[in-house]
């Protein structure tokens, strides 16, 4: 596969006049200027002596009696994936269904987040789950969080899923009772329930994470995260009024894609912000609107599923022939394919795709940047505000209100690049270098400890056939059929980004997994299997069929500006997945589930190594 002369030349010119060269090298210096040595290990979890950055400052605590009783299917954690499973059994017949989360009720990341400003950065048509099932059309392009949040709750009436539902319970250990073919649920309640099945959906960015600042702990003012937000301090709620800081200096920390959501309303309404920013967002433009009646009504059975494909489909490099979306993410779909898995253009050798890539990925942040001149009015602070790395090393952002935030005369930008983040604190300021900025609040938008789920982690210890610790059986790596379920680990599925594939709009992704998972179980029942259980050479085959399909990002990755999407810099973060991406791999779920269900059909007593 070569590339054609005039090809080339077109190519090359256009490099030229982009300065290829020199964008290399300035991306090269901003990485450098920002990488740490202490890389990941710079951030403290909010548990310990910080757990009060964890605690629940939605639901009062409630305190109830051990369960010792037996449920048939058990669902580890409330938010949408966990929701859509729970949904789609219920449709299928099962009566006995227990939801499970530590938040005091559904939602997930939407339970937990409810900053001011927040709100869906995937349009909503697209990202709330089952909208026709819950006869819902989003009153916004770009749902705001509380309507998310009641979705959630909508999705869990509809379906009944309140009854035998457990909040503010964590599981600290599965065993899997040989005996009996049921899970042994322990939690921090003193349970000892049981379940026939077990499916996980604990989320990957749920536990807030914070710097490690130097004396961090010595601050004196008033400091939550954003995750929390303490609305009894500054008044209003998440469409803003924040009264309560109309007389405080605040201090907002991060600049991802909660500080772009949540500064410009504590900018219009603090005494004094200051912002203190390490890497800049790339802010495009956002043009959230209202939902127009008439197209609502006239939507017909089966937009949504349409809707959703179409995206997918679209920011997966599959051919498309309409847009149906139109936004920030169609627009740069072939960006997203650095980071994401997705059908690759094959008639260009990768060499050539690789410099169209690049080239379009510098017209993109050309117009990033240019933006940020058109709207912030002192040159030295949109200097600042001006993102220097390839478009997916970070979280792209939207927002019409952000950079304009920084016109105001109450808005600080403080750049702590130079320093690697911020200083250290006092009693009562910030501190960057040697220049202290007194504040009487500190807001952390530092983000999440990044994880896949706790059967990764360990945090949920699951004990399978003959008492084996999946933790000892996945030592080499994740052990799954499609990232669902494990041999030696009957009954037991896990949603999330595991040997998989994903997308940005991951509601759309955890939809797909859970209707699978549903679908498998509907099946076990109808057919009597005893358990469901992939066979070891199954599980083995999908390990080969990931190896050879992975896409590489490490490349990429590396040349990235730290953050979480690159390990603070080590390289990919990202677990492995199926390469020819999302579509591809959802059609293979399909025709799988058509051919070959039966194969974790488990109808006797074999362990799976005998089968
Ligand atoms: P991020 O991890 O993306 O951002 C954390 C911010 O804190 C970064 O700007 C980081 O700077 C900064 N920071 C960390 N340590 C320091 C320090 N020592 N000094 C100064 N600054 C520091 O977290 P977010 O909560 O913003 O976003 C997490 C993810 O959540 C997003 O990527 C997205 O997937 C999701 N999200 C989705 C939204 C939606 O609308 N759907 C809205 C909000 C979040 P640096 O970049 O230099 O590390």
């Amino acid at each position: 596969m070569g590339t054609a002369p005039d090809t080339r030349t077109a190519i090359e010119a256009d490099a030229a006049e982009l300065d290829i060269q020199g964008l290399r090298a300035r991306y090269a210096k901003e990485r450098d200027r920002r990488v740490r040595p202490d890389g990941a290990s710079q951030y403290r979890s909010a548990s310990g002596e910080f757990g009060y950055y964890a605690k629940d400052p939605y639901t009062p605590r409630t305190e109830r009696e051990p369960l010792t009783d037996a449920v048939e299917v058990l669902v580890v954690g409330g938010g949408f994936g966990g929701l859509v499973a729970g949904a789609r059994l219920r449709q299928a017949g099962v009566e006995s269904i227990r939801m499970m989360d530590e938040a005091g009720d559904f939602g997930g990341t939407w339970y937990w987040n409810r900053y001011p400003g927040i709100h869906c950065d995937i349009e909503s048509y697209s990202y709330m789950p089952l909208l026709e099932e819950v006869g819902h059309v989003p009153r916004w392009r770009y749902a705001p969080g509380e309507e998310i949040r009641q979705h959630a709750v909508a999705i869990a009436e509809t379906f009944a899923l309140y009854r035998d539902a457990v909040f503010q319970t964590r599981v600290t250990g599965l065993t899997w009772d040989d005996q009996a073919d049921e899970w042994v649920v322990e939690t921090d309640r003193g349970d000892m329930m049981r379940a026939r099945f077990v499916i996980t959906s604990s989320g990957t960015l749920t536990q807030p994470k914070l710097p490690g600042i130097p004396g961090v702990e010595s601050f004196r003012g008033h400091t939550f995260h954003t995750s929390r937000w303490d609305y009894g301090y500054t008044g209003g709620d998440q469409s803003g009024g924040l009264t309560g800081l109309a007389d405080k200096r605040v201090a907002v920390v991060g600049t991802g894609a909660t500080g772009v959501q949540v500064i410009p309303h504590v900018g219009r309404d603090a005494e004094h912000l200051y912002v203190f920013q390490r890497t800049p967002s790339s802010v495009d433009v956002r043009d959230n609107r209202p939902t127009a009646p008439e197209w609502a009504a006239s939507l017909e059975p089966g937009w949504q599923r349409e809707r959703m494909e179409n995206f997918l489909a679209l920011v997966s490099g599959e051919p498309v022939e309409t847009d149906l979306t139109r936004d920030g993410w169609t627009s740069t779909a072939r960006l997203q394919r650095k980071l994401t898995t997705g059908a690759l253009d094959t008639s260009v050798s990768p060499e050539e795709r690789e410099r169209v890539d690049e080239l379009a990925d510098a017209r993109k942040m050309n117009q990033i940047r240019a933006r940020v001149d058109e709207v912030v009015d002192d040159p030295d602070t949109a200097e600042l505000l001006k993102p220097w790395y390839r478009y997916m090393c970070k979280r792209p952002c939207f927002s019409d209100h952000y950079l304009q935030t920084f016109n105001r005369p109450n808005v600080t930008l403080v750049d702590t690049a130079d320093h690697g983040g911020i200083t250290r604190m006092t009693e009562d300021a910030i501190v960057v270098g040697d220049v202290e900025y007194p504040v009487d609040c500190v807001v952390f938008a530092t983000g999440f400890d990044v994880g896949v789920s706790g059967v990764v982690s360990g945090t949920l210890p699951v004990r399978g056939r003959g008492g084996r610790e999946l933790l000892h059986s996945w030592s080499r790596g994740p052990r799954t059929l499609h990232g669902f379920y494990s041999d030696g680990f009957p009954n037991l599925f896990h949603l999330g980004p595991l040997q998989n594939a994903t997308s940005v709009n991951f509601t759309h992704i955890l939809l797909e997994q859970a209707e699978h998972i549903a679908a498998v179980i509907a099946e076990g029942r109808r057919t009597g299997a005893r358990v469901i259980e992939p066979a070891s050479d199954a599980v083995d085959e999908w390990a080969r069929t990931i190896g050879e399909n992975v896409l590489d990002t490490v490349d990429f990755q590396r040349e990235c500006t730290p953050g979480y999407y690159n390990r603070e810099g080590a390289g990919h973060a990202g677990g492995q997945s199926y390469g020819p991406g999302p579509v591809a791999f959802h059609r293979l779920l399909e025709d799988w589930r058509r051919d070959r269900i039966h194969e974790v059909m488990v109808q006797d007593h074999a362990t799976t190594d005998e089968r």
